[in-house]
């Protein structure tokens, strides 16, 4: 099997699955029991709190919080800072559902919230955000890289135009398809960043927020009071213990972007790449006229695994963050997304290459 769908997920790491199995089976104990094993486990989930801090480039001052999942994480951190007197919240369209469905139900309640444009390139409309941006705006969401085009939001640089309209927002940022695959020191002026164990070789299931401030944070899940009173519910140990390893395991000098290169390179030219300086992780591409889905499922006929866009935006995949890109109907239906890990190769590059090629090949010749 070929699996170039990583953005989608990716397969836990051997040191990943081994951490994980020891909090499952030996150390299965409540990290919250107040016995020498439970305190251990409490002790074990700070080490990982930990290195995520340092992983992020900030001081640990118990400022990260474990999550279910990212989604959660992006809940907990619009749901959680929203006030009655917000009177802006910004977001851009290009956003993860778990954020853009979060804006939507905010607006459907009552709020102000604007969606920043996007360039063709899939990134932030600069312009569109410094005219959005007002001294009354309460809330910002700015992914850092989109999950269908890879597209990189510059942060620095929006926090600079930030900071000079409305310094006292609040600033989010969906840090999933940037963390632990680009080396990136958080901006001081970042108030929360999601993160996810899957994306990583970790486990599914697990989810991190980075808090700068705690006390401008509410829960939005309540029960025992784990996590500061901030994420009630059994810390779960093993999930945790596993992303440890994954983060332990993080490479930023993998050949990947060769990968992406090579595909990029030798790809029959009617094949568009959609975006630009986009991560090296994650190729978005179309074919004007073919159909996406015909050729994630020619691919599977030969056990190589891609896919449409977000693997949770369901068949209509890659409609909203395409268009809005301004990409032409025919193009957005054609769209397919590869994405790599370091356990790919570019052998299997090469066949993947050769196998689209031939596949637009043949669907083309039946038209
Ligand atoms: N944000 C982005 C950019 C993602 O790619 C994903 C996963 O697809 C998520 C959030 C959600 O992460 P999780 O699967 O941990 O809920």
């Amino acid at each position: 099997m070929i699996y170039f769908d990583n953005a989608s997920t990716t397969k836990p790491c051997e040191k990943s699955v081994r951490y994980s199995n020891i909090y499952l089976t030996d150390k299965f104990f409540n990290a919250s029991s107040i016995y020498k094993q439970g305190i251990e486990n409490k002790n074990q989930l700070t080490v990982c709190k930990k290195l995520i801090a340092k992983t992020l480039g900030v001081e640990f001052k118990d400022n990260v919080i474990f999550t279910g999942s990212a989604t959660e994480a992006n809940n907990l951190a619009i749901n959680g800072t929203l006030r009655k007197n917000f009177k802006k919240l910004i977001f851009s369209e290009g956003e993860h559902p778990s954020v853009y469905n979060t804006a939507l139900d905010l607006k459907n309640k009552g709020y102000n919230v604007e969606f920043i444009k996007l360039n063709s390139n899939g990134s932030v409309d600069i312009e569109d955000f410094n005219q959005k941006l007002t001294p009354d705006t309460s809330f910002i969401s700015i992914m850092h890289i989109n999950n269908e085009t890879g597209a990189i939001n510059d942060l620095d640089k929006l926090l600079d135009i930030k900071n000079k309209i409305c310094p006292n927002a609040i600033f989010h940022s969906d840090g999933v398809q940037a963390f632990g695959k680009i080396k990136y020191t958080l901006n001081p002026n970042i108030d929360l960043y999601s993160i996810s164990a899957h994306k990583i070789h970790g486990p599914k299931g697990v989810g991190a927020l980075y808090v700068k401030n705690k006390s401008k944070l509410s829960p939005i899940i309540f029960g025992g009071g784990q996590e500061y009173n901030l994420r009630s519910g059994t810390e779960n140990v093993a999930g945790i213990m596993g992303f440890m390893g994954a983060i332990e395991e993080i490479d930023y000098n993998t050949q990947i972007a060769d990968i992406k290169k090579y595909i990029i390179a030798n790809l029959d030219k009617n094949f568009k790449v959609n975006g630009e300086n986009t991560s090296p992780y994650i190729l978005s591409l179309s074919y004007k006229g073919l159909n996406g889905e015909t050729l994630v499922h020619m691919l599977e006929a030969e056990d190589i695994l891609i896919s449409r866009g977000s693997a949770c935006s369901g068949s209509k995949v890659g409609n909203r963050i395409l268009t809005a890109m301004g990409l032409e109907k025919e193009y957005v239906t054609s769209s397919i997304r590869l994405s790599f890990s370091r356990y790919n190769t570019l052998e299997e590059a090469k066949i993947v290459t050769q196998k689209l090629n031939d596949f637009a090949k043949q669907l083309v010749s039946l038209q």
